[in-house]
């Protein structure tokens, strides 16, 4: 008999949670605060065209996450963007060794849950307030239910009678990023990313026209922990201290023409676990990046691991 799963959490890991259920045949709905799948893979149309936010690119290990990937690469969604970034160290910027293949889109990153989603019931716009025994949303029923989402949030949901669930998402800190965006008229610089290894401020410097495929001169910046923390109540502050640093850093001489700055208050797992996802005997699994190292194919395959689970229970 078909069985009713809620998935809580329209970013990547729930919904691949939520192929994997619906592909065994039962009934799943995924409900999402936001107005948008995607999490923390989040795109916001700037000036006229898609930029990345959240997520930089994506980068692929496991054989399962490699079928995905190449299905979206034949199908144009994503693309081999570089292997090799820059690093800025005190003697200046220097070309890194060349790492895994990171992966860009043309339409975000986004638009790559966007594909997950498809064929998919979702609600947008449908904050959940509480999962409790039974399992209950909202206090409904459901067979199976799944937070898939940081920690932090999914404690917020949890009834304080869901012990297990509370105990493997205590001591659990994540740390805050701010993502500044910024366009100018021209491109003045001729790398693809830059690790930062000596700002206090900055930690990352991403290219959105070459990852994005069409050399729009466009860069989105990410700061470190502390600077974020010192930053949260007042982010907009943030924006001119990180494009001073970005200008230092590449040597541009213009200011931008627009900036564009989204705080992430839990951007990261402090401490990822060794296990991929959690399933309890009160049928609530918790999934997401904090089940292995903090990257997009950890929480596609925490998700899709734990949609493989659930199924089967429920077989
Ligand atoms: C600044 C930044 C840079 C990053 N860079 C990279 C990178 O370059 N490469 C990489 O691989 N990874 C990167 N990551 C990590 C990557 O974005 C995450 O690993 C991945 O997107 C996590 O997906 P998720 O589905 O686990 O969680 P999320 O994407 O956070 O999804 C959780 C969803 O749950 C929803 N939600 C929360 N509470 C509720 C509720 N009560 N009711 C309904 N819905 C709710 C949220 O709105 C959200 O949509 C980065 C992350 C950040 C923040």
């Amino acid at each position: 008999m078909a069985s009713d799963v809620q998935i809580i959490g329209a970013g990547i890991a729930g919904l691949a949670c939520a192929r994997a259920i619906a592909g065994a045949g039962h009934r799943v709905v995924v409900r999402e605060a936001a107005d948008t799948v995607g999490g923390r893979m989040a795109t916001r149309v700037l000036d006229g065209r898609p930029v990345d936010l959240g997520a930089s690119y994506l980068t692929c290990r496991a054989e399962a996450f490699r079928t995905v990937v190449d299905d979206w690469v034949r199908r144009g969604l994503a693309h081999p963007w570089t292997s090799a970034f820059a690093v800025h160290t005190a003697l200046g910027l220097e070309r890194s060794e060349d790492g895994p293949v990171r992966y860009g889109t043309r339409g975000g990153l986004r638009s790559l849950v966007e594909d997950l989603a498809t064929g998919l019931l979702v609600s947008l716009g449908d904050p959940v307030t509480s999962v409790g025994p039974g399992p209950r949303v909202n206090g409904w029923p459901a067979d199976a239910v799944v937070l898939a989402m940081p920690d932090p949030q999914a404690r917020r949901l949890l009834d304080p009678e869901c012990v297990d669930e509370l105990a493997e998402t205590a001591d659990s800190p994540w740390s805050p990023v701010i993502a500044v965006a910024a366009g100018w008229a021209e491109r003045q610089w001729d790398v693809d990313g830059v690790f930062v290894h000596d700002d206090p401020m900055l930690e990352w410097i991403a290219d959105d026209g070459r990852r994005r495929a069409d050399s729009a001169p466009v860069l989105v910046a990410h700061t470190g922990a502390d600077f974020a923390a010192e930053h949260s109540d007042e982010p907009d502050q943030a924006v001119g201290p990180v494009v001073d640093a970005v200008r230092s850093i590449l040597g541009i001489s213009e200011e931008p023409l627009w900036t564009f700055v989204q705080p992430w208050s839990e951007a990261r797992p402090l401490k990822p676990r060794t296990s991929p996802y959690f399933f309890g005997e009160a049928r609530i699994g918790l999934c997401g990046d904090a089940w292995g190292s903090p990257r997009v194919e950890t929480a596609w395959a925490s998700g899709h691991q734990l949609g493989l689970e659930i199924a089967e229970t429920l077989d």
